[in-house]
């Protein structure tokens, strides 16, 4: 096969894998950059004026403004998502179970590896901790390095763009889809929305705020009601108060974080080094009999 420096040195026909040659991406990753971002999402309602797929659009347009930044390569978006407990049962929602996603993002990264891969970094776009965490540690066992990622989580934004913190169909989902998708957005239907909260939210860290005392994350309990039986209309918070200069500024400073990670990820491990050192494909059975690779120690430091 030719090599890609014969051909297009640091190109690529596209940030998405799935856009590219097989010989472009392999090569890619082995010449260039082998950090790897997975964007995911999932098809929930999102009240009357936006659209099913919000999370995944959302997700889909993060990452490839990251990629775009850094060079990572996008690996193609999973449509659907799983969900936290007081999603199931709602029309217009569609949820993988826990096994089904975990297993999902598992195969996609355990596959982008084979093609050189060696960095993995998760966008998550919606609440879906309960698989991203254990995917995340699963894959960690089979020396595959991951981080994982909600973005609005990571922004911490805790008001300073917003007047509310990321709840859903709200504010935060409706100014990143005008910025990023005005065509699938109706803001003639926006309505403000709420559900009935089971614990008091001085509780809860709700997303992006900064964590304080005596506070659980917000998937860290069944903390609502089934969303079918409680909501107004779909919506938890106020996308009557959504703009695109509100999408626009957040999206910005999300992609600076990301971006920043990424950076201090490949002039840490040069393309071609894999951060945990070891591959294990025999998962649980087989970690005591864990050996680093050529570029490690054996005590898995990374070599000088
Ligand atoms: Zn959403």
């Amino acid at each position: 096969m030719k090599k890609q420096t014969e051909f297009k040195l640091n190109r690529r026909d596209s940030v998405w894998f799935q856009e590219n040659s097989a010989a472009v991406v392999i090569d890619y990753a082995k010449e260039v950059c082998d950090v790897a971002i997975l964007p995911i999402g999932a098809i929930e309602q999102h009240a009357a004026h936006a659209p099913t797929g919000m999370d995944t659009y959302n997700a889909i347009g993060i990452a490839e403004k990251v990629a775009e930044k850094t060079g990572a390569m996008v690996l193609p978006c999973p449509m659907y998502g799983s969900h936290p407990h007081h999603h199931w049962g709602m029309p217009g929602t569609i949820p993988l179970t826990y096994e089904t996603h975990i297993g999902l993002l598992m195969d996609i990264i355990r596959g982008a590896s084979v093609s050189g891969y060696n960095k993995f970094l998760i966008i998550s776009a919606h609440g879906q901790v309960s698989s991203t965490i254990v995917a995340t540690h699963k894959l960690g066992i089979e020396g595959l390095f991951t981080i994982s990622s909600t973005w609005y989580d990571f922004l911490r934004d805790d008001k300073t763009v917003l007047e509310d913190y990321m709840w859903h169909a709200d504010e935060a989902e409706t100014s990143v889809g005008l910025y990023l998708y005005p065509q699938f957005i109706k803001m003639e239907l926006a309505a403000a929305g709420y559900g009935t909260p089971l614990i008091d939210a001085k509780w809860k860290i709700a997303p992006g705020q900064q964590a304080t005392p005596g506070s659980l994350y917000h998937f860290e309990g069944t903390f609502a009601l089934p969303e079918k039986d409680d909501l107004d209309n779909g919506v938890i918070g106020d996308p009557t108060k959504a703009s695109y200069e509100k999408g626009k500024a957040v999206v910005e400073g999300v992609v600076v974080h990301y971006a920043e990670l990424i950076e201090e990820i490949k002039s840490k491990y040069p393309v071609g080094i894999n951060p945990l050192g070891f591959r294990n494909p025999g998962g649980y059975a087989t970690t005591a009999e864990i050996v680093y690779d050529k570029d490690h120690d054996s005590k898995g430091q990374l070599k000088k």
